[in-house]
């Protein structure tokens, strides 16, 4: 049975002081929920994060990690870094690395595997832009983005792997895909997954969906069988907005 997961990713906002606010007010607040809660400080903050959950189920996750193991790689994380001050997990190939930092598959699929290779739990994210949307090209594009950074890893990797489809044009837009779209292409990703491996790991990867979920909409979208959570941006800034949308699953 895959999990369900509902992740926070607060990119490049809130400071020490309110990285430590958020959380105390998350962990005070956190529903009863089988499903697994994460959130994603910024890097400086990720090990005052882990302190201030203390025991709470609340999961620290990294937004990002570099596939080198050690060296002269300035202003760049690894693994063992991560796994140091007790982080798990890791999002990689989050859109806007892709966009604004030119992190190609190739590095991706470097990352992925110097993370799985610690043992580390891969959040993968992927998908496409408006202009593939519009031409009809995305399941093309989300096809090649899962075949060039994770086709070559072994099957048993696949239970370290959780993939988050984020369409780029809903991405902090306030345009959400609507279920119908994000299901349509869950089904998707989940028989190319069957094609290049087999069921049994396509019906066991965790898919979140992420792209403008916020209170009002995270039923619907989670209501889908193919989608098993979400990755969320704006909405996780806020304690209220995120357990709403925990509570959504
Ligand atoms: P958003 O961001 O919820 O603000 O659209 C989602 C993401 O980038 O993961």
């Amino acid at each position: 049975m895959r999990s369900k997961i509902v992740a926070g990713n607060w990119k490049m906002n809130k400071n020490l002081e309110q990285t430590e606010a958020l959380l105390a007010e998350l962990a005070g607040k956190l529903p009863d929920t089988d499903a697994e809660v994460m959130v994603a400080p910024t890097y400086v903050n990720l090990a005052a994060a882990v302190r201030a959950l203390g025991n709470s189920t609340i999961e620290v996750i990294a937004q990002n990690m570099h596939f080198a193991e050690s060296g002269a790689y300035t202003g760049e994380i690894s693994a063992d870094m991560l796994l140091n001050i007790g982080i798990h997990t890791a999002i990689i190939g989050h859109s806007e690395r892709r966009a604004y930092f030119g992190e190609t598959d190739e590095i991706l699929a470097k990352k992925v595997k110097a993370a799985l290779g610690k043992n580390i739990r891969v959040m993968f994210c992927f998908g496409e832009e408006l202009e593939q949307r519009k031409s009809g090209d995305h399941f093309n594009l989300v096809e090649s983005q899962l075949r060039n950074a994770l086709f070559s890893l072994n099957a048993s990797d696949w239970s370290n792997i959780v993939l988050a489809y984020e369409p780029v044009w809903a991405i902090g837009t306030g345009e959400t895909a609507s279920p119908e779209q994000a299901q349509e292409m869950h089904a998707f990703i989940r028989k190319t997954i069957t094609e290049a491996y087999d069921a049994e790991i396509a019906a066991n990867v965790s898919i979140l969906y992420g792209g403008s979920v916020k209170s009002g909409n995270a039923a619907e979208i989670f209501s889908k069988p193919d989608v098993d959570g979400g990755l969320i941006g704006g909405a996780s800034l806020v304690a209220d907005d995120f357990v709403a949308i925990i509570k959504a699953i």
